[in-house]
Protein backbone atom coordinates (compact mmCIF):
# COMPACT_ATOMS: atom_id res chain seq x y z
CA UNK A 1 0.00 0.00 0.00
CA UNK A 2 1.49 2.98 -1.20
CA UNK A 3 0.86 5.71 1.37
CA UNK A 4 -1.58 8.65 0.68
CA UNK A 5 -0.81 12.06 0.36
CA UNK A 6 -2.73 14.95 1.27
CA UNK A 7 -2.22 18.28 -0.69
CA UNK A 8 -1.16 21.44 1.19
CA UNK A 9 -1.53 25.11 0.61
CA UNK A 10 1.18 26.86 -1.56
CA UNK A 11 3.51 28.21 1.76
CA UNK A 12 6.42 30.26 2.52
CA UNK A 13 7.95 29.01 4.89
CA UNK A 14 10.65 31.42 6.93
CA UNK A 15 13.73 28.98 9.25
CA UNK A 16 15.14 31.03 11.93
CA UNK A 17 18.52 29.17 12.47
CA UNK A 18 18.48 27.86 8.94
CA UNK A 19 22.22 27.33 9.44
CA UNK A 20 22.15 25.01 12.58
CA UNK A 21 21.98 21.37 13.75
CA UNK A 22 17.97 20.83 13.85
CA UNK A 23 17.59 22.79 10.20
CA UNK A 24 20.62 20.69 8.67
CA UNK A 25 20.09 17.41 10.15
CA UNK A 26 15.96 17.21 10.22
CA UNK A 27 13.93 20.24 8.88
CA UNK A 28 15.84 20.94 5.82
CA UNK A 29 16.29 17.00 4.56
CA UNK A 30 12.37 16.27 5.69
CA UNK A 31 11.43 19.17 3.77
CA UNK A 32 12.97 17.93 0.56
CA UNK A 33 11.65 14.50 1.54
CA UNK A 34 8.12 16.38 1.05
CA UNK A 35 8.99 18.26 -1.75
CA UNK A 36 9.80 14.55 -3.36
CA UNK A 37 6.07 13.16 -2.13
CA UNK A 38 4.33 16.56 -3.83
CA UNK A 39 3.67 18.62 -0.71
CA UNK A 40 5.47 21.48 -1.93
CA UNK A 41 2.64 23.38 -4.55
CA UNK A 42 2.83 25.42 -6.92
CA UNK A 43 5.31 27.86 -6.07
CA UNK A 44 5.82 27.35 -2.45
CA UNK A 45 9.61 28.56 -0.75
CA UNK A 46 11.75 28.20 2.03
CA UNK A 47 13.49 30.85 3.03
CA UNK A 48 16.67 30.56 5.17
CA UNK A 49 17.51 32.47 8.11
CA UNK A 50 20.23 33.29 10.30
CA UNK A 51 23.35 35.67 10.94
CA UNK A 52 25.84 34.17 9.04
CA UNK A 53 26.58 36.40 6.41
CA UNK A 54 25.73 34.09 2.58
CA UNK A 55 23.96 34.30 -0.48
CA UNK A 56 21.35 32.53 -1.76
CA UNK A 57 24.05 29.86 -3.70
CA UNK A 58 26.01 29.29 -0.50
CA UNK A 59 23.04 28.47 1.73
CA UNK A 60 21.83 26.01 -0.77
CA UNK A 61 24.92 24.44 -1.16
CA UNK A 62 24.70 23.69 2.72
CA UNK A 63 21.14 22.27 2.27
CA UNK A 64 22.92 19.86 -0.92
CA UNK A 65 25.28 18.87 1.96
CA UNK A 66 22.45 18.02 4.01
CA UNK A 67 20.66 16.26 2.37
CA UNK A 68 23.65 14.26 1.07
CA UNK A 69 24.32 13.40 4.60
CA UNK A 70 20.67 12.84 6.24
CA UNK A 71 18.25 11.49 3.06
CA UNK A 72 18.17 7.66 2.29
CA UNK A 73 20.75 7.69 -0.79
CA UNK A 74 17.92 5.65 -2.42
CA UNK A 75 15.74 9.11 -1.88
CA UNK A 76 18.52 11.26 -3.39
CA UNK A 77 17.69 12.00 -7.08
CA UNK A 78 19.77 14.77 -8.56
CA UNK A 79 17.25 16.20 -10.85
CA UNK A 80 14.57 16.79 -7.45
CA UNK A 81 17.63 18.22 -5.75
CA UNK A 82 17.94 20.70 -7.96
CA UNK A 83 14.21 21.47 -8.58
CA UNK A 84 14.12 21.54 -4.42
CA UNK A 85 17.36 23.98 -4.18
CA UNK A 86 15.38 26.19 -6.60
CA UNK A 87 12.58 26.88 -3.70
CA UNK A 88 15.20 27.80 -1.36
CA UNK A 89 16.49 31.26 -0.71
CA UNK A 90 18.91 32.92 2.30
CA UNK A 91 18.22 36.11 4.73
CA UNK A 92 21.08 36.99 6.64
CA UNK A 93 19.40 38.27 9.98
CA UNK A 94 20.10 38.85 13.55
CA UNK A 95 17.24 38.12 15.92
CA UNK A 96 18.11 40.97 18.02
CA UNK A 97 19.41 43.34 15.27
CA UNK A 98 17.51 45.49 12.60
CA UNK A 99 19.56 44.10 9.60
CA UNK A 100 17.77 42.14 7.23
CA UNK A 101 13.84 42.21 8.63
CA UNK A 102 12.99 44.97 5.60
CA UNK A 103 14.63 42.39 2.72
CA UNK A 104 12.71 39.37 4.44
CA UNK A 105 9.53 41.69 4.41
CA UNK A 106 10.10 42.54 0.97
CA UNK A 107 9.96 38.64 0.26
CA UNK A 108 6.63 37.95 1.42
CA UNK A 109 3.79 37.32 -0.86
CA UNK A 110 -0.13 37.91 -0.32
CA UNK A 111 -2.12 34.95 -0.61
CA UNK A 112 0.55 32.09 0.68
CA UNK A 113 0.54 30.55 4.23
CA UNK A 114 3.27 32.44 5.88
CA UNK A 115 5.21 29.86 8.67
CA UNK A 116 7.79 31.01 10.55
CA UNK A 117 10.07 28.30 12.08
CA UNK A 118 12.05 29.19 15.21
CA UNK A 119 14.52 26.47 15.33
CA UNK A 120 17.07 29.14 17.37
CA UNK A 121 17.87 29.40 21.33
CA UNK A 122 14.68 30.44 22.95
CA UNK A 123 16.33 33.87 24.51
CA UNK A 124 15.60 35.09 21.03
CA UNK A 125 11.87 33.77 20.32
CA UNK A 126 10.77 37.05 21.85
CA UNK A 127 13.10 39.16 19.79
CA UNK A 128 11.84 37.48 16.65
CA UNK A 129 8.30 37.32 17.16
CA UNK A 130 8.86 41.21 18.09
CA UNK A 131 10.33 42.06 15.10
CA UNK A 132 7.88 40.06 12.95
CA UNK A 133 5.34 41.89 14.16
CA UNK A 134 6.78 45.47 14.36
CA UNK A 135 7.74 45.01 10.52
CA UNK A 136 4.45 43.65 9.47
CA UNK A 137 5.99 40.57 8.25
CA UNK A 138 3.68 38.47 10.02
CA UNK A 139 0.23 38.58 9.14
CA UNK A 140 -2.57 37.40 11.15
CA UNK A 141 -2.72 33.96 9.28
CA UNK A 142 0.96 33.57 9.71
CA UNK A 143 1.85 30.40 11.98
CA UNK A 144 5.03 30.01 14.44
CA UNK A 145 6.65 27.39 15.31
CA UNK A 146 8.69 26.60 18.70
CA UNK A 147 11.23 24.24 19.14
CA UNK A 148 12.06 22.78 22.70
CA UNK A 149 12.58 23.45 25.38
CA UNK A 150 9.92 25.32 26.43
CA UNK A 151 11.20 26.95 29.56
CA UNK A 152 13.20 25.25 32.45
CA UNK A 153 10.28 25.77 34.61
CA UNK A 154 6.81 27.26 35.27
CA UNK A 155 8.17 30.67 35.57
CA UNK A 156 9.97 30.47 32.48
CA UNK A 157 7.13 28.94 30.80
CA UNK A 158 5.05 31.83 31.52
CA UNK A 159 7.12 33.97 30.47
CA UNK A 160 8.26 32.69 27.33
CA UNK A 161 4.11 31.97 26.68
CA UNK A 162 3.75 36.00 27.46
CA UNK A 163 6.55 37.26 25.45
CA UNK A 164 4.79 34.78 21.80
CA UNK A 165 0.82 35.84 23.14
CA UNK A 166 1.87 39.43 23.03
CA UNK A 167 2.35 38.98 19.41
CA UNK A 168 0.47 36.18 18.35
CA UNK A 169 -2.80 34.26 19.17
CA UNK A 170 -2.21 30.57 20.28
CA UNK A 171 -3.90 29.55 17.21
CA UNK A 172 -0.55 30.93 15.48
CA UNK A 173 1.75 29.42 18.06
CA UNK A 174 2.93 25.48 17.43
CA UNK A 175 5.04 24.30 20.49
CA UNK A 176 6.60 21.64 18.34
CA UNK A 177 7.40 18.26 20.53
CA UNK A 178 8.30 15.86 17.78
CA UNK A 179 7.37 12.51 19.93
CA UNK A 180 3.89 13.93 18.67
CA UNK A 181 4.80 13.40 15.40
CA UNK A 182 6.19 9.66 15.34
CA UNK A 183 3.65 7.07 13.66
CA UNK A 184 3.17 4.85 16.20
CA UNK A 185 2.26 7.87 18.69
CA UNK A 186 -0.50 8.78 16.00
CA UNK A 187 -1.64 5.38 15.78
CA UNK A 188 -1.85 4.74 20.09
CA UNK A 189 -4.98 7.54 19.21
CA UNK A 190 -6.29 5.25 16.45
CA UNK A 191 -6.23 2.36 18.54
CA UNK A 192 -7.52 3.32 21.26
CA UNK A 193 -10.29 5.46 19.58
CA UNK A 194 -11.27 3.84 16.35
CA UNK A 195 -11.73 0.02 17.86
CA UNK A 196 -14.00 -0.96 20.15
CA UNK A 197 -11.79 -3.87 20.93
CA UNK A 198 -9.23 -1.89 23.71
CA UNK A 199 -11.76 0.92 25.12
CA UNK A 200 -13.81 -1.40 27.62
CA UNK A 201 -10.18 -3.03 29.24
CA UNK A 202 -8.84 0.51 29.27
CA UNK A 203 -9.02 1.21 32.86
CA UNK A 204 -7.55 0.04 36.25
CA UNK A 205 -9.79 -2.99 36.39
CA UNK A 206 -7.87 -4.47 34.00
CA UNK A 207 -4.67 -2.49 33.52
CA UNK A 208 -2.16 -3.49 36.26
CA UNK A 209 0.19 -0.92 34.90
CA UNK A 210 2.11 0.95 32.47
CA UNK A 211 6.06 1.19 31.45
CA UNK A 212 6.73 3.93 29.23
CA UNK A 213 10.71 3.71 28.19
CA UNK A 214 12.41 6.04 26.50
CA UNK A 215 16.32 4.44 26.50
CA UNK A 216 19.56 6.05 24.64
CA UNK A 217 23.01 4.33 23.97
CA UNK A 218 24.66 7.83 23.75
CA UNK A 219 25.85 10.02 26.52
CA UNK A 220 26.10 13.66 26.46
CA UNK A 221 29.14 14.29 25.41
CA UNK A 222 29.15 17.39 23.37
CA UNK A 223 26.27 18.77 24.62
CA UNK A 224 27.14 18.65 28.30
CA UNK A 225 27.27 22.61 29.51
CA UNK A 226 23.86 22.39 28.05
CA UNK A 227 22.31 19.52 29.79
CA UNK A 228 23.67 19.93 33.10
CA UNK A 229 21.48 22.47 33.67
CA UNK A 230 18.78 20.27 32.19
CA UNK A 231 18.90 16.81 33.28
CA UNK A 232 16.67 13.56 32.50
CA UNK A 233 13.72 15.33 34.01
CA UNK A 234 13.57 18.21 32.22
CA UNK A 235 14.66 16.89 29.15
CA UNK A 236 12.78 14.14 28.65
CA UNK A 237 9.95 13.68 31.23
CA UNK A 238 8.37 17.08 31.81
CA UNK A 239 7.42 17.19 27.80
CA UNK A 240 7.96 13.86 25.64
CA UNK A 241 7.46 11.30 28.39
CA UNK A 242 4.42 13.59 29.90
CA UNK A 243 2.64 13.64 26.14
CA UNK A 244 2.79 9.96 25.57
CA UNK A 245 1.24 9.51 28.92
CA UNK A 246 -1.60 11.39 27.98
CA UNK A 247 -2.30 9.83 25.10
CA UNK A 248 -2.40 6.69 26.96
CA UNK A 249 -4.74 7.76 29.76
CA UNK A 250 -6.35 10.93 28.38
CA UNK A 251 -10.39 10.18 27.76
CA UNK A 252 -11.76 10.16 24.46
CA UNK A 253 -12.13 13.68 23.24
CA UNK A 254 -15.64 14.07 21.55
CA UNK A 255 -13.94 15.23 18.20
CA UNK A 256 -10.24 14.70 16.64
CA UNK A 257 -9.93 18.24 16.85
CA UNK A 258 -7.06 20.45 18.29
CA UNK A 259 -9.00 21.74 21.42
CA UNK A 260 -10.71 18.47 22.40
CA UNK A 261 -7.98 16.55 21.97
CA UNK A 262 -5.45 18.98 24.11
CA UNK A 263 -8.90 19.75 26.61
CA UNK A 264 -8.17 15.61 27.30
CA UNK A 265 -4.76 15.70 27.17
CA UNK A 266 -4.63 18.74 30.04
CA UNK A 267 -6.81 17.18 32.44
CA UNK A 268 -4.61 14.27 32.58
CA UNK A 269 -1.87 16.29 33.86
CA UNK A 270 -3.98 18.20 36.34
CA UNK A 271 -4.91 14.66 37.64
CA UNK A 272 -1.10 13.98 38.12
CA UNK A 273 -0.57 13.37 41.98
CA UNK A 274 2.95 14.74 43.28
CA UNK A 275 5.27 12.18 43.45
CA UNK A 276 7.17 10.64 46.79
CA UNK A 277 10.42 10.89 47.19
CA UNK A 278 10.80 7.32 47.41
CA UNK A 279 8.82 6.86 43.99
CA UNK A 280 12.16 8.43 41.93
CA UNK A 281 15.39 7.55 40.91
CA UNK A 282 18.30 9.30 39.78
CA UNK A 283 21.06 8.38 38.09
CA UNK A 284 24.57 8.96 36.61
CA UNK A 285 26.30 6.92 34.38
CA UNK A 286 29.75 6.04 35.06
CA UNK A 287 33.08 5.89 32.97
CA UNK A 288 32.82 2.50 30.61
CA UNK A 289 33.17 1.32 27.20
CA UNK A 290 35.84 3.17 26.07
CA UNK A 291 34.02 6.26 26.99
CA UNK A 292 34.00 9.00 29.93
CA UNK A 293 31.30 9.03 32.43
CA UNK A 294 28.50 11.59 33.19
CA UNK A 295 31.02 14.07 35.26
CA UNK A 296 33.58 14.15 32.68
CA UNK A 297 31.27 14.95 29.90
CA UNK A 298 29.39 17.65 32.40
CA UNK A 299 32.75 19.36 32.64
CA UNK A 300 31.39 19.71 36.15
CA UNK A 301 32.77 17.42 38.71
CA UNK A 302 30.53 18.14 41.18
CA UNK A 303 27.57 18.01 39.32
CA UNK A 304 24.28 16.53 40.12
CA UNK A 305 22.47 16.18 37.28
CA UNK A 306 20.41 13.49 36.39
CA UNK A 307 21.31 11.20 33.34
CA UNK A 308 18.73 8.65 34.01
CA UNK A 309 15.57 8.79 36.07
CA UNK A 310 12.92 6.45 36.56
CA UNK A 311 9.49 7.65 38.82
CA UNK A 312 6.56 6.13 39.76
CA UNK A 313 3.04 7.85 38.54
CA UNK A 314 -0.43 7.82 39.65
CA UNK A 315 -3.31 9.48 37.68
CA UNK A 316 -5.49 10.14 40.29
CA UNK A 317 -9.01 10.05 38.51
CA UNK A 318 -12.09 6.97 38.26
CA UNK A 319 -10.44 5.32 35.53
CA UNK A 320 -6.63 5.00 36.72
CA UNK A 321 -6.56 5.15 40.06
CA UNK A 322 -4.77 1.60 41.08
CA UNK A 323 -2.95 1.40 38.37
CA UNK A 324 0.56 3.00 38.19
CA UNK A 325 2.56 4.31 35.43
CA UNK A 326 6.05 3.71 35.60
CA UNK A 327 8.47 5.89 33.31
CA UNK A 328 12.60 6.09 32.91
CA UNK A 329 14.43 7.16 30.78
CA UNK A 330 18.40 7.53 30.51
CA UNK A 331 21.69 7.76 28.35
CA UNK A 332 23.85 5.24 27.92
CA UNK A 333 21.95 2.50 28.55
CA UNK A 334 22.02 -0.79 27.21
CA UNK A 335 20.31 -0.50 24.06
CA UNK A 336 18.25 2.60 22.16
CA UNK A 337 14.90 1.52 22.94
CA UNK A 338 11.52 3.55 23.38
CA UNK A 339 8.15 1.74 24.36
CA UNK A 340 5.29 2.31 25.86
CA UNK A 341 4.07 -1.47 27.75
CA UNK A 342 0.52 -1.85 29.11
CA UNK A 343 0.45 -4.93 31.10
CA UNK A 344 -3.11 -6.38 31.96
CA UNK A 345 -4.34 -7.96 34.54
CA UNK A 346 -4.68 -11.67 35.22
CA UNK A 347 -8.10 -13.20 33.91
CA UNK A 348 -10.35 -13.96 37.00
CA UNK A 349 -10.17 -17.39 37.33
CA UNK A 350 -7.93 -19.98 35.27
CA UNK A 351 -9.66 -22.91 33.86
CA UNK A 352 -6.10 -24.61 33.26
CA UNK A 353 -4.81 -27.03 35.61
CA UNK A 354 -1.23 -26.21 34.62
CA UNK A 355 -0.95 -22.70 34.09
CA UNK A 356 2.81 -22.67 34.20
CA UNK A 357 3.72 -21.22 30.60
CA UNK A 358 0.80 -18.12 31.66
CA UNK A 359 1.61 -14.59 30.76
CA UNK A 360 -0.14 -11.35 31.60
CA UNK A 361 -1.70 -9.94 28.09
CA UNK A 362 0.82 -7.00 27.24
CA UNK A 363 0.48 -4.47 24.50
CA UNK A 364 3.70 -2.67 23.61
CA UNK A 365 3.56 -0.01 21.33
CA UNK A 366 7.65 0.62 20.07
CA UNK A 367 8.39 4.25 19.24
CA UNK A 368 12.13 3.59 18.16
CA UNK A 369 13.43 1.61 16.60
CA UNK A 370 11.16 -0.45 14.46
CA UNK A 371 7.60 1.36 14.77
CA UNK A 372 5.11 -0.47 15.52
CA UNK A 373 2.98 -2.68 17.92
CA UNK A 374 2.78 -6.25 19.49
CA UNK A 375 0.20 -7.39 21.34
CA UNK A 376 1.18 -10.50 23.48
CA UNK A 377 -1.92 -13.15 23.64
CA UNK A 378 -1.71 -16.79 25.27
CA UNK A 379 -2.37 -19.48 22.67
CA UNK A 380 -1.82 -23.42 22.89
CA UNK A 381 1.75 -25.01 22.41
CA UNK A 382 1.24 -26.51 18.83
CA UNK A 383 1.43 -30.40 19.10
CA UNK A 384 0.31 -33.40 21.55
CA UNK A 385 0.74 -33.63 25.12
CA UNK A 386 -1.85 -32.04 26.96
CA UNK A 387 -2.53 -28.02 27.06
CA UNK A 388 0.11 -26.14 27.46
CA UNK A 389 0.54 -22.58 27.22
CA UNK A 390 2.45 -20.62 25.20
CA UNK A 391 2.82 -16.77 24.53
CA UNK A 392 3.22 -15.17 20.90
CA UNK A 393 3.34 -11.46 20.06
CA UNK A 394 0.29 -10.32 17.67
CA UNK A 395 2.84 -8.10 15.39
CA UNK A 396 2.40 -5.20 13.16
CA UNK A 397 5.53 -3.41 12.20
CA UNK A 398 4.82 -0.27 10.49
CA UNK A 399 6.81 -0.98 7.72
CA UNK A 400 5.58 -4.11 6.87
CA UNK A 401 1.81 -2.89 7.40
CA UNK A 402 2.47 0.11 4.77
CA UNK A 403 4.15 -2.16 2.67
CA UNK A 404 7.04 0.43 2.35
CA UNK A 405 10.14 -0.21 3.83
CA UNK A 406 11.21 1.86 6.69
CA UNK A 407 12.60 4.85 4.73
CA UNK A 408 9.54 5.83 3.30
CA UNK A 409 7.76 6.27 6.58
CA UNK A 410 7.80 10.14 7.07
CA UNK A 411 9.76 11.67 9.69
CA UNK A 412 7.83 12.96 12.71
CA UNK A 413 9.55 16.45 11.95
CA UNK A 414 8.09 16.21 8.29
CA UNK A 415 4.54 15.51 8.96
CA UNK A 416 4.68 18.21 12.47
CA UNK A 417 5.63 20.68 9.95
CA UNK A 418 2.91 19.53 7.16
CA UNK A 419 0.84 20.29 10.50
CA UNK A 420 1.75 23.62 10.44
CA UNK A 421 1.15 24.20 6.64
CA UNK A 422 -2.79 22.67 6.63
CA UNK A 423 -3.35 24.70 10.10
CA UNK A 424 -3.97 21.89 12.26
CA UNK A 425 -2.74 22.25 15.69
CA UNK A 426 -3.60 18.57 17.15
CA UNK A 427 0.06 17.52 17.44
CA UNK A 428 1.48 20.58 19.12
CA UNK A 429 1.33 21.24 22.63
CA UNK A 430 -0.72 24.01 23.75
CA UNK A 431 0.11 26.89 26.34
CA UNK A 432 -1.58 25.84 29.14
CA UNK A 433 -0.34 22.47 29.03
CA UNK A 434 2.82 23.22 28.90
CA UNK A 435 2.57 25.29 32.45
CA UNK A 436 0.27 22.33 33.57
CA UNK A 437 3.28 19.87 32.79
CA UNK A 438 6.00 22.11 34.67
CA UNK A 439 3.44 22.61 37.62
CA UNK A 440 3.83 19.15 38.18
CA UNK A 441 7.55 19.05 37.94
CA UNK A 442 8.60 21.84 39.57
CA UNK A 443 7.99 21.04 43.29
CA UNK A 444 9.85 17.22 42.44
CA UNK A 445 12.78 18.92 41.45
CA UNK A 446 12.49 21.48 44.08
CA UNK A 447 12.29 18.48 46.47
CA UNK A 448 15.50 17.06 45.46
CA UNK A 449 17.53 20.03 45.41
CA UNK A 450 16.23 20.89 48.59
CA UNK A 451 17.22 17.42 50.15
CA UNK A 452 20.52 17.63 48.36
CA UNK A 453 20.01 14.85 46.43
CA UNK A 454 22.76 13.01 44.64
CA UNK A 455 22.18 10.75 41.54
CA UNK A 456 23.06 7.03 41.95
CA UNK A 457 25.97 5.78 39.37
CA UNK A 458 25.04 3.18 37.09
CA UNK A 459 27.20 1.39 34.78
CA UNK A 460 27.55 2.48 31.17
CA UNK A 461 25.56 -0.01 29.33
CA UNK A 462 23.66 -1.21 31.68
CA UNK A 463 19.80 -0.82 32.16
CA UNK A 464 20.21 1.92 34.85
CA UNK A 465 20.86 2.27 38.89
CA UNK A 466 19.97 -1.01 41.00
CA UNK A 467 17.31 1.04 42.84
CA UNK A 468 15.25 1.56 39.55
CA UNK A 469 15.23 -2.07 39.59
CA UNK A 470 13.95 -1.99 43.40
CA UNK A 471 10.92 0.47 42.40
CA UNK A 472 9.39 -2.16 40.30
CA UNK A 473 10.51 -5.20 42.34
CA UNK A 474 9.12 -3.94 45.77
CA UNK A 475 5.45 -3.48 43.84
CA UNK A 476 5.83 -7.27 42.71
CA UNK A 477 6.35 -6.06 38.97
CA UNK A 478 9.47 -5.88 36.93
CA UNK A 479 10.95 -4.09 34.10
CA UNK A 480 10.78 -4.78 30.54
CA UNK A 481 13.78 -5.88 29.34
CA UNK A 482 15.58 -2.93 26.95
CA UNK A 483 16.41 -4.39 23.68
CA UNK A 484 15.98 -2.87 19.75
P1 LIG B 1 22.46 25.42 16.79
O1 LIG B 1 23.08 24.32 16.02
O2 LIG B 1 23.25 26.11 17.85
O3 LIG B 1 21.93 26.50 15.75
C1 LIG B 1 21.43 27.75 16.14
C2 LIG B 1 21.01 28.52 14.91
O4 LIG B 1 20.57 29.80 15.32
C3 LIG B 1 22.13 28.75 13.90
O5 LIG B 1 21.57 28.72 12.60
C4 LIG B 1 22.59 30.15 14.24
O6 LIG B 1 23.19 30.70 13.09
C5 LIG B 1 21.26 30.80 14.59
N1 LIG B 1 21.39 31.97 15.45
C6 LIG B 1 22.07 32.06 16.62
N2 LIG B 1 21.96 33.31 17.13
C7 LIG B 1 21.18 34.00 16.25
C8 LIG B 1 20.71 35.33 16.21
N3 LIG B 1 21.00 36.22 17.17
N4 LIG B 1 19.94 35.70 15.17
C9 LIG B 1 19.62 34.84 14.18
N5 LIG B 1 20.04 33.56 14.16
C10 LIG B 1 20.81 33.14 15.19
O7 LIG B 1 21.12 24.93 17.51
P2 LIG B 1 20.16 23.71 17.09
O8 LIG B 1 20.70 22.47 17.68
O9 LIG B 1 19.90 23.76 15.63
O10 LIG B 1 18.86 24.05 17.91
C11 LIG B 1 17.94 25.04 17.52
C12 LIG B 1 16.73 24.99 18.45
O11 LIG B 1 16.14 23.69 18.36
C13 LIG B 1 17.09 25.16 19.94
O12 LIG B 1 16.00 25.78 20.60
C14 LIG B 1 17.20 23.72 20.45
O13 LIG B 1 16.95 23.62 21.83
C15 LIG B 1 16.10 23.07 19.63
N6 LIG B 1 16.26 21.62 19.46
C16 LIG B 1 17.34 21.11 18.81
C17 LIG B 1 17.47 19.74 18.63
C18 LIG B 1 18.62 19.13 17.88
O14 LIG B 1 18.59 17.90 17.69
N7 LIG B 1 19.59 19.88 17.44
C19 LIG B 1 16.48 18.88 19.13
C20 LIG B 1 15.39 19.43 19.79
C21 LIG B 1 15.29 20.80 19.94
P3 LIG B 1 24.21 31.96 13.12
O15 LIG B 1 25.24 31.64 14.14
O16 LIG B 1 24.70 32.04 11.71
O17 LIG B 1 23.37 33.11 13.49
Amino acid sequence: MVSRVIPVDVFDLVIFGATGDLARRKILPGLYRRYLAGQMPGESRIIGAARSDMSDKAFREQVRVAIAEFVPKARQDAEAIEKFLGRISYVPIDATGTGGWTALKKMMRDNVVRAFYFSVAPSLFGDIAERLHDHGIADAWSRIVVEKPFGRDLASARALNEVLARHFTETQIYRIDHYLGKETVQNLMAVRFANILFEPLWKSEYIDHVQITVAETVGVNGRGAYYDKSGAMRDMVQNHMMQLLCLIAMEPPYHFDPDAVRDEKLKVIRALDPVAPEDIVRGQYLPGQGEGGYLEHSENPASRTESYIALKVQVSNWRWKGTPFYLRTGKRLRARASEIAITFREPPHSIFDDAKGWRENVLVIRLQPNEGMNLMVMIKEPGPGGMRLMQVPLDMAFADALGADAEDVPDAYERLIMDVIRGNQTLFMRGDEVEAAWAWTDPIIAAWEAQGNRPQSYDAGSSGPEDALMLMHRDGRRWREIRE
